[in-house]
């Protein structure tokens, strides 16, 4: 909690895009909305919160998973704060009509959102959701994976099968801004942590990642203050489950991140809990950061959705991560997560992370509950 006295609002005026999408989506984006409304009015500055449909609640309402009116809200935006979108009902559409394809996809590549960060806490509260032993996991863990989102070998080409149907091909290929880029945002991020940067990369047997590894070298001299280190993806995966509290912040391709990020994500024990941010080039409008989409990691959960049991917390934290990264309000940011670690503390629990036997609560007390507590 912070209890200086709130600055002055002038130019803190900021525009967020809210696609609160499918499933329990609306329910805890509507939750993370009310803990950024009320940090607003306590850190004096001001927010308009822009809705529109994205999903399958968009392709209901006007026959596409991602509407022009969608693309141009999260333009005008100095944020996007998504929920989640999909579900049964939209399985059997065309691809291109499905919600994840037609929606999520697009919806990185309009935006130009290329760095995707992934934070792996385990909150002390929780060490015994881990699946990993109490040993292992200490009071708690604490490492954010930086993933490039929009090179290498998931869009390289060529990409396909032959003309004879005997062999397949994708590529890995990366270009230098691309990889400067990225590895900027991982440099970066370190320095707002305990200054540790692990690059992890297959040098051993790729030229990309000979090319990505020599580039990190040449990157680290404009960061004297940050300890890089370089870590083989293979090694890497089980240093994560043998000793995972050596990381501090991972930076790393597209698909090792891929596969790095979720497996770090099961340290923490819950899908609830785990945020996301992908971040673009370009600033925010009138934030003091860096332009962003901000959702939690687990999907529109359609077998809780409307019961009032999904746990708004991994929502709430990705407003944390908003507040930090696009509108530069870090006092607002630290407030939020201060405020969802001393609810964990209290004791108070959502039925995917409570233990057998012990009483839980709905989205909407968990909600209060982190309110009460900023
Ligand atoms: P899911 O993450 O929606 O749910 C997996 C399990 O975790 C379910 O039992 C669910 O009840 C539980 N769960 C998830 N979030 C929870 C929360 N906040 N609180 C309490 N419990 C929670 O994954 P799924 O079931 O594989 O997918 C359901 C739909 O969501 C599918 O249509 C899928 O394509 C879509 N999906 C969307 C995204 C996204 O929008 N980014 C991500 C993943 C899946």
């Amino acid at each position: 909690m912070s209890d200086q006295t709130p600055p002055e609002s002038v130019g803190r005026d900021y525009t967020i895009a809210v696609l609160g999408g499918d499933g329990i989506g609306p329910e805890v984006v509507n939750a993370a909305v009310r803990v950024a409304v009320h940090c607003a009015a306590k850190y004096a500055f001001s927010l308009t919160l822009q809705p529109a449909l994205v999903g399958g609640v968009a392709y209901d309402a006007v026959g596409t998973p991602l509407p022009s009116e969608t693309l141009q809200a999260c333009h005008r935006a100095d944020a996007v704060l998504l929920g989640a979108v999909g579900g049964p009902k939209y399985d059997s559409l065309p691809p291109a009509l499905r919600p994840e394809v037609g929606a999520l996809l697009p919806l990185r590549k309009e935006l130009g959102l290329f760095a995707n960060l992934r934070p792996a806490r385990l909150f002390p509260a929780l060490a015994s959701a881990s699946a990993l032993r109490a040993d292992i996991v200490g009071d708690g863990l604490d490492l954010l994976v930086v993933r490039e989102l929009t090179g290498g070998i998931y869009f390289g080409s060529p990409k396909g099968r032959s003309a004879d149907g005997l062999s397949a091909v994708d590529t890995c290929t990366y270009s230098r801004g691309e990889i400067e880029r990225i590895l900027h945002v991982g440099f970066r991020a370190a320095r707002q942590r305990s200054r540790r940067l692990c690059s992890v990369d297959k040098a051993n047997v790729l030229e990309s990642s000979r090319f990505w590894r020599e580039i990190c070298v040449e990157i680290s001299a404009q960061y004297p203050d940050v300890a890089l280190t370089h870590m083989l993806v293979d090694n890497c995966a089980m240093q994560l489950v043998r000793d995972p509290r050596q990381f501090d912040v991972i930076v790393t391709e597209n698909m090792f991140g891929d596969i790095l990020s979720d497996e770090a994500s099961m340290l923490t024990g819950s899908l609830g809990m785990l945020p996301s941010a992908s971040l673009g080039e370009a600033s925010s409008a009138r934030g003091r950061g860096t332009f962003g989409m901000y959702e939690p990691v687990h999907g529109s959960a359609p077998d809780i959705a409307g019961k009032g049991l999904a746990n708004p917390l991994a929502t709430i934290i990705s407003t944390a991560m908003l507040f930090r990264h696009s509108l530069g309000e870090e006092d607002a940011a630290a407030d939020i997560e201060q405020a969802v670690a001393a609810v964990l503390e209290a004791g108070l629990r959502t039925a995917d992370i409570a233990p057998a036997g012990i009483a839980s609560v709905g989205t909407e007390a968990m909600c209060e509950a982190v309110i009460a507590r900023l």
